[in-house]
């Protein structure tokens, strides 16, 4: 029978223990890891995931605090903003949820949060450290994913994984956590995109499939060796308002040998490595600040 590899038991597995850590350095160095969030505009996708995320943080016994902007906001006020919050001390981890409203340069904001509060790990700086295996922060849903493989003790090393999508918050940090000479890695990785030729052979090669493509039910189960380990980390609405993955669930799940489900697969884990990246933040502060 396929597993079901469950990301909302796992990440609330995670999140207890990250509230026991994050107690005891409370009661040790009397500091609250803490998270400000930058929303602008009214976007209500990004409404629930601030709110989520906001959520899990009280959980957790972290803080957190949200700085609403009007859509309207220019690129100066929130560079203004971001500057702010790089020098409070309250703050460890510094949130901007994307997408930001046309007028604003996304990579421009993104490389304006300073490296040691970047906890979504998209800064220049974090993905290098990644890319040069010194990893600081690793981004959120791939790191998610890696925590789905490791937790459920699928051996990725020496294995071939292909992952479909190469954008800059998924795809491509994933091939870079994945194949990193280091426990949980050693992954033999390929990446594919829209423009791979014979998209099918790549994927039945592979002993993990990870799709990352933002397309209703893409996968197939022609597209997979039968035996493989698929990873759906799309999130999709369909017109009757469900949500589903890139993979066509009721089709692969048979023939795969482990699958995450969506909803409750590699979502869940996102915001859980949010938490973990904001607590190692505060930790990395105080060591900084009491060596
Ligand atoms: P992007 O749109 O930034 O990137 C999509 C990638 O998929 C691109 O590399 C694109 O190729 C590739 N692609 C598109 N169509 C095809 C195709 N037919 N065959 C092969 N490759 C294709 O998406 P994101 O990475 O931001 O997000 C992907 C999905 O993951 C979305 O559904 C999103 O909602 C979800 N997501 C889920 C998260 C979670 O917490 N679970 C977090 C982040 C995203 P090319 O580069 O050539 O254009």
């Amino acid at each position: 029978m396929v597993r079901n590899l469950d990301g909302k038991q796992l990440a609330q597995t995670m999140q207890v223990e990250i509230a026991t850590e994050v107690a005891e350095f409370g009661r040790r160095t009397g500091m609250t890891p803490g998270l400000a969030a930058i929303l602008v505009g009214e976007n209500p996708a990004s409404q629930v995931y601030v709110r989520n995320k906001r959520k899990a943080c009280d959980a957790v016994g972290m803080a957190s605090w949200l700085n609403a902007l009007p859509a309207d906001t220019s690129q100066a006020q929130l560079l203004d903003l971001i500057a702010r919050l790089n020098v409070d001390s309250k703050v460890h981890g510094i949130l901007v949820q994307l997408p930001l409203p046309r007028q604003i340069d996304e990579s421009k904001i993104v490389q304006a949060v300073l490296p040691e509060k970047d906890v979504d790990g998209f800064g220049p700086e974090n993905l290098g450290l990644l890319a040069s295996g010194q990893a600081r922060f690793l981004p959120c849903t791939p790191s998610g994913v890696q925590q789905i493989l490791l937790r459920n003790h699928i051996e990725v090393d020496g294995r071939h994984v292909v992952i479909v999508g190469r954008s800059n918050i998924v795809g491509k940090p994933l091939a870079l956590i994945l194949m990193q000479k280091a426990a949980g890695a050693n992954a033999t990785v390929t990446v594919c995109h829209s423009r791979s030729r014979d998209l099918v052979a790549l994927t039945r090669q592979a002993d993990v499939v990870v799709v990352a493509i933002g397309q209703a039910k893409f996968l197939k189960a022609d597209m997979i060796r039968p035996g493989a380990v698929v990873i759906d980390v799309g999130i999709n609405r369909l017109p009757d308002g469900k949500l589903c993955g890139d993979v066509a669930y009721d089709a692969v799940a048979p023939l795969a040998s482990a699958i995450t489900p969506v909803p409750g697969g590699v979502g869940p884990m996102t915001i859980t490595m949010l938490l973990r990246n904001t607590f190692e933040s505060a930790k990395l502060i105080h060591k900084r600040l009491k060596p």
